[in-house]
């Protein structure tokens, strides 16, 4: 009986080993299979988010797209058609990344297409010297209180001649200057910003050509009522090139256009 008793016993023993054994072994199968799943998913992450790989897709992307074509285009292109003038002042939180570009700064966004356009004319034996860009508050203060000086020199009054500065030069925080999109052109043989760049061979490229890089003239001759500012054929301002070419087709300024 003893010895029957403990034979079952030990049959107990062995079944109950064997079912640790087992339970073990599925627990591993489990935690295996759990850890090569994991291991999938975080290949499978890294691949999808590798910058490398993101900037090689960019790259195909763009390549299918005109030379002229700036990538800013394609992106939300609010920045691009900020409007600046004595209405709307520049945003009190307003910044702007600039870049260096032939001795003055530009927004860096606008940096690429404006070098090629600087280019692209000199190729065509055309000089495009830029003048005057970004402009910060301060800078465009001393500009406009030297402009009201000059008629205050010439006998006007204080309010007459800030009237007449206004016709020339936006007050502080109304510049257009201040975004960084704006340019002022000086070429061969004119060295004065003034109505003469209009007969320059280069205004006339810069007509042809400007909306191509995202370029418009910026206060035409005949839209002083819109702008409130008197022709300044020297002075361009960066858009894009899908708005440019808008603009230049409908024959609108920007005051117009947004
Ligand atoms: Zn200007």
């Amino acid at each position: 009986m003893n010895e029957h008793r403990r034979r079952l016993l030990e049959q107990e023993e062995q079944t109950r080993k064997q079912g640790l054994k087992n339970k073990r072994m599925a627990r591993m199968l489990i935690a295996m299979s759990l850890f090569s799943f994991s291991l999938c998913c975080l290949v499978g992450v890294m691949i999808t988010i590798d910058p490398l790989s993101l900037k090689e897709e960019d790259k195909a992307d763009r390549s299918n797209l005109p030379a002229t074509v700036s990538p800013a285009v394609e992106e939300n292109d609010e920045w691009m058609l900020i409007l600046v003038n004595r209405d709307n002042y520049l945003p009190a939180d307003f910044t702007v990344d600039l870049k260096e570009l032939g001795g003055v700064r530009v927004d860096y966004r606008i940096a690429e297409q404006l070098q090629k356009m600087i280019d692209d004319a000199a190729a065509a034996g055309i000089v495009l010297t830029p003048c005057s860009a970004y402009r910060n508050v301060a800078e465009q203060r001393a500009l406009y209180e030297n402009k009201c000086a000059d008629f205050r020199n010439q006998g006007y009054g204080e309010e007459a001649a800030r009237i007449y500065a206004n016709r020339y030069l936006q007050p502080p925080g109304a510049s257009e200057h201040h975004t960084g999109l704006a340019i002022d052109f000086l070429t061969t043989g004119i060295t004065e910003l003034d109505e003469s760049f209009a007969q320059s061979p280069a205004y006339s490229w810069l007509i042809e050509n400007a909306a191509k890089y995202g370029f418009v003239e910026r206060y035409p001759n005949a839209k002083e009522k819109e702008t409130g500012i008197l022709w300044e054929p020297w002075h361009f301002r960066y858009v894009g090139q899908v708005n440019a070419t808008a603009m230049v087709s409908m024959g609108i300024c920007l005051e117009e256009f947004v």
